[in-house]
């Protein structure tokens, strides 16, 4: 066994994990004690949340900067730019580099509340391409030495409601691609097949970078319910009845579904799984030691 001769380990597949700042002062302390969990547990990066509008602008930074300061973990800012103008989305980019983050993920965003896709402050948003090519312009503009970082785009394996077709969903990550982005993040689905034929299709048309699956462990019916709608697919059958049958709250159950379809992505060529955490740390850190990915990890 060459692992055994040479005494190095096999390569352990790695993962990162999403926050969103908290909604009080309870919620804040709370999130405070999951981030220094889950960067003990030494992942790729935390990504933060941003609510549309730049409705929770410096929250958002707050944590990001929490996270710089007060933990091991690389901060990965998430921005929006629905109903912000180019000069005010600058400044934003600006302002989270002078906070010494540097990594992003470049969203167009949902629209508020109360407005339609077709409202024209949302239709005359900046489009994540853009705002892809604004942090590369940004990044450009900034003294040299100072960290590189790197921008990230959402991707859709079950299709974006705008877009028509695959076909069109894949043509816009490329674009993406070509526009600077480094590696895609996905919206959230239930089945391997959905993430690996997205991949497969879209690695067949050009694209190079890496894709992250998402995935959220839910707790209950009501996120199970939540995540059926972000991925455009009805919740496998049989965990919606399990989840009810215990009273709509099963956390292990939603543990094990993770696990589960993390294990078939990982097999199937996935490079590393992002975890929704709902800003807590025990479900995630729950999936990461029932797939061997933490260190230490017992030998079973
Ligand atoms: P875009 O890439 O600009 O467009 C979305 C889709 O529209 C494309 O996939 C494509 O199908 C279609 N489209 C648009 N323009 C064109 C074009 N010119 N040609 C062809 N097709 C086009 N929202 C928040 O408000 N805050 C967050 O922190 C946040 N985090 C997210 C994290 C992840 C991992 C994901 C997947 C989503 C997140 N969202 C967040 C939601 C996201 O903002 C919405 O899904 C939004 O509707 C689309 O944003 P986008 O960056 O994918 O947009």
């Amino acid at each position: 066994n060459a692992v055994l001769l040479t005494g190095s380990a096999p390569t352990r597949a790695r993962f990162s994990f999403e926050v969103f700042p908290a909604r009080s002062g309870a919620a804040a302390l709370a999130l405070g004690h999951a981030v220094q969990h889950l960067s003990a547990a030494d992942p790729d990066f935390i990504s933060v949340t941003y609510g549309a509008n730049g409705s929770n602008r410096d929250a958002s930074l707050d944590l990001l900067t929490y996270l710089r300061d007060h933990t091991d973990a690389l901060p990965l800012a998430h921005l929006t730019t629905v109903g912000e103008s180019r000069e005010v989305v600058r400044e934003t980019i600006h302002g989270i580099m002078n906070a010494g983050v540097h990594d992003f993920l470049a969203l167009r965003g949902d629209p508020p509340r109360g407005l339609g896709e077709e409202d024209p402050r949302v239709a005359g948003s900046l489009s994540a391409l853009e705002l892809v090519e604004l942090v590369t312009e940004a990044r450009a503009e900034r003294p040299p030495l100072t960290s590189v970082g790197r921008t990230a785009v959402a991707a859709y394996p079950n299709g974006h409601p705008l877009s028509r077709s695959r076909a069109d969903d894949i043509e816009w990550l490329i674009a993406k691609q070509e526009a600077g982005a480094q590696f895609a993040i996905t919206q959230l689905f239930f089945r391997a097949e959905e993430y690996l034929s997205f991949v497969s299709d879209a690695q067949s048309a050009g694209l190079r970078i890496p894709i992250l699956p998402g995935l959220m462990p839910v707790s209950t019916s009501g996120q199970l319910r939540k995540v059926a709608s972000l991925a455009g697919r009805p919740a496998p059958a049989g965990l919606e009845r399990e989840i009810e049958e215990l009273g709509g709250y099963a956390p292990e159950l939603g543990v094990e579904h993770t696990v589960e379809l993390a294990r078939e992505l990982l097999a199937g060529g996935a490079p590393s799984i992002h975890l929704y955490t709902f800003n807590r740390h025990e479900q995630v850190l729950a999936v990461l030691r029932e797939l061997h990915l933490l260190t230490p990890d017992p030998v079973r």
